[in-house]
This record gives C-alpha cells, structure tokens and sequence, in this order.
C-alpha cells in the first residue's frame, strides 16, 4: 500500500529530518533545531578562542569578540573585512589554502602573523575547517585562532640566553661554533655545487622567520634572529659572499693579561665591570661588517671571527688594532684601570683546516703570545705548532711507555782521579722508542717534569738503579760501587720523594752509603721548607747528596754548605775551556782563557774542600783535562775519555778490570 507511507517519506531537503504530512518540520525538532543554534552562538560569542567564518570570497562573514580584541576590533567591525587587512598575502601557503577552499582538503593548521589594528604582530596558531552544506559543497571556512604571541616571545627569549653570556650580552661559545661551522658548512657547499641549492644551512633552533617579524617580537627575538640570519648570509652560497673554494677564515683569540690578579686584588664585582666595558668596546670597534662576529668564549676570553677574511695581513692589522684600542684605560667603578691584552691570529683557507683545528691553534698561538711577553698578538706558525705537536704527542706517550717498559738505564762511570779506579756510576736514563729509535733525556725529561710523567718515571730510575748498584755489591763486596740517581725538582716538590727513597733501598736490599742523588742548585733554591726538609731526611738515612751542573746557576756556594749536600759536580762548561796550551806554550788568548778557567775551578774546588764537599767534574774527554783536574785537587770525574753511557755489565767489565790491575 503505496499511499500510506508517503508522509513519513518525506523529509527536510537542509536538514534530512522527517517533515510532518504537511511538509512541515514537527514543531518539537524546530525548537530543537533553533536551541542547538543558539547554543552555537552562545559558544560562538563567547569562546575564549578566536574564531571567524569566511566566505569563498575571503570576506569575514562572522568574527566572535575573542578573535575582534586579538587584533584590536569589534567584533561587528570585522564583517566583510577581508582577510588580507589582517594577515599578510604573502605570508600564507596559498596552495594549501585554495585546496581546502575548493574542497580537497578538511582542514589546515598554520603559524600566522597576524597584523594588530595599532601595527604590531600578532603570533597565531591558527586551525581552518571547511564547512559543508547538507550535500557536501564547500560553503565557508571556519577560523580557530590562537595567540601565541607570548610563548613566542619566550622562546626568543630562552634562544638568544642560549646563544649570549649574561654578563656581557656578547654572543656565547654556542653562537661562536654555529657561526664558524656555518662558514665551513658553506664552503663545503661552494665546493660541492649540487648541494648549494637552498641549502643555506641554519643551524639555530631559532627559526629564521622571525627574521621579519620586526616590530612586535622583543628586541631579544630580533637580536636573535638577526645574528643567526647573519650565519645565513655568511653561509650563503658561493657567489654571494665572494667564496668559492679558496674561501678564508681568521680569527682572533684575545685574553686579556692579568685579569685574575685584578679580581683577585680588587675584587670580581670589578672583575665582571671590567669585562664588561672590554666587551663594549670590542663589540663597538670589531663587530661591524659582514661575517664578523665579536664572542665571549669565557672567562676573560673573547673572539673575534672573521667569516670571509682577505689574508693574514687583514687579522694581523685587526689584531693589532685590538690591542691599541684596549690599551686605553678603563673607567671602572670610579677607577683607571689599564689592562693589556695577548692574542693569537690564525687565518687560512677553510678547506685546509676544521673549526676544531682552528681554534685549537688559535688557542696554542695565544698561548705563545703569552709566552713570549704578553700584550702582543702572534701569528700561527705552522713549524713552531709541528714542533710542539710532536712534544705534546711524546709527552703524553710517556706514562704509556712507561708502563710498556720502553725505558732503559744506562751507567756512566764515576773514576778517582787519585788512582783511575771506578767508584761510582751515574744512572741515566734512555727511551727506547719503537719508531723514533733512542730517545735522549734532554728531550724527554723537560717534557716530564711538565706533565708529572716524572714522578713515575723517575721512581722507577730509583728502584731501577738501586737494584743495579745492588748487583755491583753483590759481585764486588769490596769496591763499594755507588749509584748516582738524577732528582728532578718536581720529585722534590710534587712527590713524597723520602718515602720513595725508603722504598727503593728497601725493596731492592742496597745499603743507603751506596745511594747518591743529583739535584740541581734551582731545585733547592726555590721558596719554602720543603725540599730543605726532604734533603736532610735524605742524609739522614745516609743517602749522599750532590749538587748537579754546579757553575750554571746561582753558584751559591756558602748557602749550600748549610744544606745536608756532600758533593759538588762541576758542570762540563767549565771543563770544555781546559783546552791543551797552544803551540810552544806560547799564551795565547786561549791558554789565557784556559788559565782563568783552570784558576776558577782551583779556587771552587779548594772553598768546596773547605766546607766539607768532595768535587766531581762532569765531561772529561781527553786526558790533558783529566790530568789539570786531578792537579786542581779535583775528587772524582765522568767523561767519555773515561767511558761513555752504557750497559750496567759494561761497569762491570770496569770493575773487573780495576780489580785485576790493582790486585
Ligand atoms: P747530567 O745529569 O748532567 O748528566 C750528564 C750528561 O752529560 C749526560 O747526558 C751524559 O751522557 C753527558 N756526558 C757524559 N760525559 C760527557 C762528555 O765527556 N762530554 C759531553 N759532551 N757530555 C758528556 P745525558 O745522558 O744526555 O743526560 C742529559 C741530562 O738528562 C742529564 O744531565 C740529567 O740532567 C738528565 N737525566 C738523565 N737521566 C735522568 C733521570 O733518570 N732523571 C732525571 N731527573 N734526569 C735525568
Ligand atoms: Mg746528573
Ligand atoms: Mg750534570
């Protein structure tokens, strides 16, 4: 029966709702229907979100209060605005846009700026929705805003601390190595031309965008996005910036000289003013021009980097500016104060070094600058970094080699120049290095003493060479065959050297009478108690103590007959001048010299005798000076003209020999 379901057939063509036999909505879904927009308008209205309704034609047909008063409106002022009075054209992804407009898409989520009736920049997140009608035409979009202008401000905020010392508001470290990195990105990009295109490498967190936002984001957010735009521009593509493969990059590393004593004596309040007033005039008179940038690297560290540089020429001139527009001094808290500053240049072509390497030479060169006098700047020199290179690289292979056991001792003997027989030897020590062959102490001991190898090191000479000297008493119990062992001053200053001693002559079963140490005279001259102390503990136990290189220091002989010291050892300059008398006997000015030379060692060697010390004399190499010496009353001597460094066996053979001949 066709007929009788007819009316319940038909329904609302808008809203699909079964109308009444007359075609009517039923009177209980219109009130419905009219409740349900109302509460739609209600919300609509009152939203703490913004929210507006756009037609086809980007004309605002309905704009609620909350969105109105985010940019400064009423809300009826908004109807049939158009949208680009409130955001800017190009600042939208039209594509996107038009998609959702014509259907293709549901909704859209962007980051908008929009434009505030009295200019600022508004910052938005703003959602789109398409709204349909019943059929699924596209007929308006519906606009969710919120304003975000506040954490944006924040997060600018927190980006540029990141990137800048609170103290001087120069940019920090970070910002240093984004900067310098992005100049080498670059340049790799120059060399390597498929990978230019767009490939401008931001290496902040901060997004570049905020570039443009001008007024409005903080002057912090500006500041920001400018430096790190200022590393795009730097990092642009070749051409841009005048690159290329042979692209430069110098850079300056200043410290200033002093500082510390200047908090120390006036205190860090001043400390920190002083640095402050440094960075001002740094950042006034060095960080203009493209890809400069003036840094804080810490403390009182600062950097200038010069993205782009035209030569060594360019950052020596820069550097010696620097240094005359900080010798000006300081007005700090009501005081003058006047600093000078050191600083180290490196510049080079970028694609022969890494922003690791440049900095680490940056660092080493102001290092020399500092070394060398202070208030100075100095130049990278490639030989002089080699050279400490391979330094640094044997001083830290010591304790390594060490325990590889590449350390040999060898003995040189000690003879009495009274009857030519040995009495003792001298330990010295030898690196057998795998590559380099036999290394000399002269290289290796300065280097250890430095690093603190030589505590180590030089425990192991001691017990090494006590259980040597052992060895020689054990085969000749009537020689009393001593071992003379090398102190260097940081085993006196740095480490418990009694108790080492004690240890050594423990352990290794030598009585202390056959023990000798050899300090130098700075080693016992320096400030303090304490190697005086450890001297005499020294003695105490019976060990000797001699005076090394004696004659190339202070020569303070009448001090040093008030330490526990037993022997002087003449150093080998003084013998060098006893020369043979020239020809016929004839004095000429070098037997005059010769002369002096002999009457000097006379005389130390009688004062010497007279405050209780025995004399050993330190490289004899022929027999005329063996024979003046033994004349001067000289005690014992060393010498290759008695026997050079070697075998501890070949002491033996020595000693054999001795025993034989005087048998
Ligand atoms: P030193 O203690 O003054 O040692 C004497 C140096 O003179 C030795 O050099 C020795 O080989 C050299 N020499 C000996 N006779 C002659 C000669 O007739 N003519 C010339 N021209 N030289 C001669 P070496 O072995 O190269 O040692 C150099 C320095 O290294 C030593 O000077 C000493 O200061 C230091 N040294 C060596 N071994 C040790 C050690 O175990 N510990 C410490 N702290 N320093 C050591
Ligand atoms: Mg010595
Ligand atoms: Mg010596």
């Amino acid at each position: 029966m066709p007929g009788r379901n007819e009316g319940a057939d038909r329904r609302c063509p808008v809203c699909s709702t079964p109308l009444s036999r007359e075609g009517r909505h039923p009177g209980a879904l219109l009130d419905a229907l009219q409740a349900s927009e109302s509460r739609f308008r209600a919300a609509f209205a009152d939203a703490g979100i913004g929210m507006a309704l756009v037609g086809p034609d980007d004309l605002i047909i309905e704009a609620n209060p909350a969105f109105a008063a985010m940019i400064g409106y009423e809300a009826p002022e908004l109807v049939d605005t158009h949208i680009h009075q409130i955001i800017d054209p190009e600042d939208t992804p039209r594509r996107l846009y038009l998609e959702l407009v014509r259907g293709e898409r549901d909704r859209l989520r962007v980051e908008k700026q929009l434009k505030h009736r009295d200019g600022r920049v508004v910052w938005s997140n703003v959602t789109i929705s398409l709204i349909r009608n019943g059929s699924g035409e596209p007929l308006y979009t519906l606009a969710m805003v919120e304003d975000v202008t506040e954490q944006r401000l924040l997060g600018d905020q927190l980006a540029y601390q990141a990137l800048h010392d609170p103290l001087t508001r120069l940019p920090n470290r970070s910002l240093f190595f984004e900067r310098l990195n992005a100049a080498f990105d670059s340049a790799a990009a120059a060399v390597a031309p498929a990978a230019v295109t767009g490939a401008v490498p931001v290496t902040s967190a901060v997004s570049v965008t905020s570039a443009v936002s001008g007024a409005g984001v903080g002057a912090a957010g500006a500041a920001v996005a400018a430096e790190v735009a200022g590393a795009a521009v730097a990092a642009g593509p070749a051409g841009a910036v005048g690159g290329g493969p042979g692209r430069r990059v110098g850079l300056c590393y200043v410290d200033l000289d002093g500082f510390a004593a200047i908090n120390e004596t006036l205190g860090h309040h001043i400390g920190d003013e002083l640095l402050v007033a440094v960075a001002a005039r740094l950042e006034r008179g060095f960080a203009r021009g493209e890809g400069r940038l003036v840094a804080r690297l810490g403390g009182d560290e600062f950097a200038v980097l010069v993205c782009d540089s035209a030569g060594s020429e360019q950052l020596t001139a820069l550097a010696a500016d620097l240094i005359k527009t900080l010798e000006e001094p300081f007005d700090v808290a009501g005081q003058q104060l006047a600093v000078t500053a050191s600083v180290g240049v490196v510049e080079r072509q970028v694609r022969e070094t890494t922003p690791t390497d440049l900095l680490k030479d940056a660092d080493a060169t102001l290092y020399w600058s500092k070394s060398d006098g202070r208030a100075r700047w100095t130049l990278y020199d490639p030989a002089r970094g080699a050279y400490q290179l391979s330094r640094q690289r044997l001083a830290t292979a010591l304790r390594p080699a060490l325990e590889r056991g590449e350390f040999a001792v060898e003995y040189q003997p000690l003879v009495g120049l009274a009857d030519g027989t040995v009495h003792g030897a001298e330990a010295l020590v030898r690196w057998r290095h795998p590559r380099y062959g036999t290394i000399s102490p002269d290289r290796f001991i300065p280097l250890a003493e430095e690093s603190g190898a030589i505590v180590p090191l030089g425990k192991w000479v001691l017990e090494e060479s006590c259980r040597q000297a052992k060895r020689w008493l054990t085969e000749f119990p009537d020689t009393e065959t001593f071992v003379s062992v090398n102190l260097a001053a940081r085993q006196i200053w740095d480490s418990d050297v009694v108790a080492d001693v004690a240890k050594a002559l423990e352990t290794t079963g030598l009585p202390a009478r056959l023990l000798q140490l050899e300090i130098t005279e700075s080693a016992v001259l320096g400030p303090g108690g304490r190697p005086v102390q450890a001297l005499q503990a020294l003695a105490d136990m019976g060990v000797r103590i001699a005076i090394d290189d004696f004659g190339t220091g202070y020569s303070n002989l009448a001090y040093l007959s008030r330490l526990p010291v037993h022997v002087l050892k003449l150093d080998g300059s003084f013998i060098a001048g006893f020369r043979e008398p020239g020809p016929g006997g004839r004095p000429d000015n070098r037997s005059r010299r010769t002369d002096a030379d002999e009457q000097i060692v006379g005389a130390m060697v009688q004062l010497a005798h007279a405050l209780g010390l025995t004399v050993t004399a330190e490289g004899i190499e022929n027999a005329s000076q063996a024979e003046r010496l033994r004349i001067t009353g000289c005690d014992t001597a060393q010498g290759w003209y008695f026997a050079r460094p070697g075998e501890a066996e070949r002491v033996a053979a020595i000693l054999r020999e001795d025993r034989a001949r005087t048998a």
